[in-house]
């Protein structure tokens, strides 16, 4: 496997980043997760503007053009012969000294890693899944917009723990109001007399790439579709209830807080847009 680590392609043994990188130091960095199917890298442009856009925000300038970053991409897939992958874009602030002032760092590190799928285990797209809320919240309020995707992830990974412990594979994060928000890496969508809502990127989503193709895929169909703020009693109301991401794609959630969700079995919108997904995904990309 190869990696692309500040300019060139090293073994995955030999990819190492200093101890000095305020990556590691202080999760000073921002990131992407992006997907190719059968050679195409969906919505790679909308990564790239979304890394482009979280790096701004935290005042981190990105060594590369946008075209340099596209050829990285498909470069790093093209060297590890991958046509259906996970790619991990990380620009971290780089090496500086221990101090957390980033004007240390004189040089931000660029790592690209592509690797072959881990889903969720097939046989849960077919099941759908069972999640809990958890006590983790999004706070709203934080000067740092939910719309950046920073290497700060502890609030990420304080909702899995929770996950883990409820003995669940993923888990539901509210905000600091107790609107419902996201998952720890996927959005959430709830569907009730055929009408589809997913929580605005006010409350603290992140404004998935996923979740805006399903949006799209979703009033193509005809299906009326609207962003609003929700509560869990509308989750646990709901007829069907899904989650979407990158590497999640598009899951049925059967089961919230121990509330059966419809019939306990995933929807006919779900199953119908995830199909449209998948459709869409072999389509749709940069060769
Ligand atoms: N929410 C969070 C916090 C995430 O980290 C992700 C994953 O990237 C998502 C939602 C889903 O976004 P996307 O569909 O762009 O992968």
């Amino acid at each position: 496997q190869m990696i692309y680590l500040n300019g060139e392609f090293v073994k995955k043994e030999d990819a190492k980043v200093s101890v000095y990188d305020h990556g590691f130091l202080y999760g000073d960095g921002v990131f992407e997760g992006i997907r190719s199917y059968n050679g195409n890298v969906f919505r790679l442009e909308e990564h790239l503007e979304r890394l482009y856009d979280s790096a701004k925000s935290v005042m981190l300038e990105i060594p590369h053009t946008f075209e340099e970053l596209t050829n990285i991409v498909t470069e790093t897939l093209r060297r590890n012969e991958l046509r259906d992958a996970y790619i991990r874009l990380v620009v971290s602030r780089g090496a500086g000294n221990l101090g957390l002032d980033p004007l240390s760092c004189p040089r931000p590190s660029v790592i690209v890693i592509a690797e072959a799928l881990s889903l969720f285990p097939k046989a849960l797209y077919e099941t759908g899944i069972e999640i809990v809320s958890v006590a983790t919240r999004r706070s709203r309020s934080d000067v740092l917009s939910p719309k950046v995707k920073s290497l700060n992830y502890m609030n990420n990974i304080l909702v899995k723990i929770e996950a883990n412990l409820a003995g669940v594979p993923e888990a539901l994060m509210l905000n600091d109001q107790g609107y419902v928000a996201e998952g720890s890496a996927d959005n959430i969508f709830i569907v009730r007399k055929n009408k589809l809502l997913t929580p605005p990127g006010y409350v603290g989503a992140l404004e998935g790439i996923t979740r805006n193709a399903i949006m799209e895929v979703a009033k193509e169909k005809g299906y009326d579709m609207e962003e609003a703020v929700f509560t869990r009693h509308d989750v646990y109301v709901a007829d069907e209830v899904f989650l979407t991401g990158t590497a999640a794609e598009v899951i049925a959630v059967v089961k919230v807080d121990g509330r059966v969700i419809g019939d306990g079995v995933p929807g006919p919108v779900t199953n119908d847009l995830l199909v449209s997904f998948r459709q869409l995904v072999q389509e749709d990309g940069v060769k």
